[in-house]
């Protein structure tokens, strides 16, 4: 480390003594020099302690518990690499992200294979390698099976449950804003299947050689970051599991997994409408959710199977930043500054569809006094909030802002509106930093695209 930090936003994104934001041993501003900006800049010992910390978290009250990173969070292969090395399995969605979990070493056996309406090539793949294949309807377990068959192996399968959640009728969700939690999380989504096709999968799994029933699998989502929500699902999900020993000749899961949806506090704001500043962290809903498992699954008789927890944004969160440089500045009749970034919503898509708030700083005097409160926009010929009413030191052409907490969803989420090329990405390991995304060309981002030679007369 250099220096006695002034500030830290999380173990190695600090601010030193010059006031300057470093992500481990490097300076933003002189990154954004040699790489240019915009910039997402990851720290590799911060996937590192993510990883270390979310065990402790959960295996103090629980010590057969694997956190598996949910890959969707951010798919970068680098980036899942560090994942893997510091002992985190895999969620994975779709071919694209079970292929990244198999290139990068992932141990299949601690890969899980999530979807509503998996293709077949998917499928083929996690049969082929061990993967667990979470089952969302009972076509796709005969889809399964026939694969098992087809491959000479035995299918791994759990099926994702679809509970009622009733404690949960009248509790708030902050987003979908007005949302009851209960409600939305057994009819206002697609995933999952309900009681009788649970039953109805799991009967068959058991009965059929080509498949061997090995968990149950519970995703909740993200309603609002009330540690109660785990509370619920836990015991639904153990209740479920009881019935199934009685119905199924003592047949007991290997493992139960929760998914994700646990969100990361920021005291500056984070989250759907900056509401992520209070939420608790991740020991809390650590605790709540292994003490609820153990009692339950005692109170029922049931041995303790492995636990499983898919995080992806609060894990990986504050593993990076997105550098951007200021352009114009504009004074609108005196009275709001618009201070613009070559930093697009086109990064931060969820500042679109979930009004998702990062904090923002001025790289080289992230303490310094603010000046009037600006709005940050990007260049896109929409309006392009990147945050508004934001409490900054006066700015100008050149400076570097860094938008925090964009190490999910912000990567793996990104567009090319405008025919916007998409940034670099930088893996910084102490004073190692090596490029582990390309700088997106406009040449790449029409490549595939094609005028047919009649239009060209
Ligand atoms: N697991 C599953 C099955 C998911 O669908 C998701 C997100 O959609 C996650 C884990 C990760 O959720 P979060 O990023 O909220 O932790």
């Amino acid at each position: 480390m250099i220096g006695t930090p002034r500030l830290r936003f999380s173990e190695h994104i600090w601010v030193d003594e010059a006031d300057h934001l470093r992500v481990e041993e490097t300076d933003a501003v002189e990154l954004t020099r040699r790489f240019g900006t915009p910039l997402f800049v990851v720290s590799e010992a911060q996937i590192r302690a993510n990883v270390a910390r979310y065990q402790a978290a959960f295996r103090r009250g629980y010590p057969d518990t694997e956190i598996y990173f949910s890959t969707k969070a951010n798919f970068n292969p680098a980036v899942r690499r560090v994942f893997t090395l510091a002992g985190a399995g895999g969620d994975a969605f779709g071919l694209g992200e079970l292929t990244i979990n198999l290139m990068t070493g992932t141990p299949p056996a601690m890969i899980v294979l999530n979807g509503s309406n998996k293709a077949e090539p998917e499928i083929r793949l996690a049969v082929e390698h061990g993967v667990a294949v979470h089952v969302d309807h009972p076509e796709e377990l005969e889809t399964v099976a026939r694969i098992a068959g087809d491959l000479g192996r035995v299918a791994r399968v759990a099926p994702r449950t679809r509970l009622m959640l009733h404690e949960l009728d009248a509790m708030e969700a902050d987003l979908p804003a007005g949302a009851q939690v209960g409600p939305g999380a057994r009819v206002g989504n697609k995933f999952g299947m309900h009681w009788e096709d649970t039953l109805a999968v799991c009967r068959r799994a058991v009965d059929d050689p080509r498949l061997r029933l090995v968990g149950l699998h519970h995703h909740v989502g993200r309603w609002n970051h009330d540690p109660a929500i785990f509370a619920a699902v836990v015991r639904e999900q153990v209740v479920w599991a009881a019935r199934l020993r009685d119905e199924l000749d003592g047949w007991t899961a290997e493992y139960l997994d929760f998914g994700g949806g646990f969100a990361t506090p920021r005291a500056e704001g984070l989250g759907p409408f900056g509401n992520d500043r209070d939420a608790p962290p991740i020991e809390t809903y650590a605790d709540v959710l292994t003490g609820v498992l153990r009692d339950e699954l005692d109170r029922h008789g049931l041995p303790h199977p492995r636990l499983i927890v898919e995080p992806g944004r609060a894990i990986a969160s504050d593993i990076a930043v997105l550098l951007g440089s200021v352009g114009i500045v504009k004074r609108f009749l005196d009275e709001r500054t618009w201070v613009s970034l070559d930093v697009s919503q086109n990064l931060v898509v969820n500042t679109l569809t979930m009004a998702y708030h990062y904090h923002a700083v001025v790289a080289d005097r992230v303490t310094a006094s603010p000046a009037p409160p600006v709005d940050l926009v990007g260049p896109l010929c929409s309006f392009d909030f990147l945050g508004q009413d934001r409490s900054l030191p006066p700015v100008a052409r050149g400076d570097v802002v860094a938008l925090l907490d964009t190490g999910a969803y912000c990567e793996s989420k990104s567009l090319q509106f405008n025919a916007l090329p998409r940034p670099a990405t930088v893996l910084v390991s102490g004073s190692t930093v090596d490029v582990i995304t390309e700088r997106e060309t406009i040449a790449d981002v029409i490549g595939r695209m094609r005028v047919p030679d009649r239009l060209n007369v």
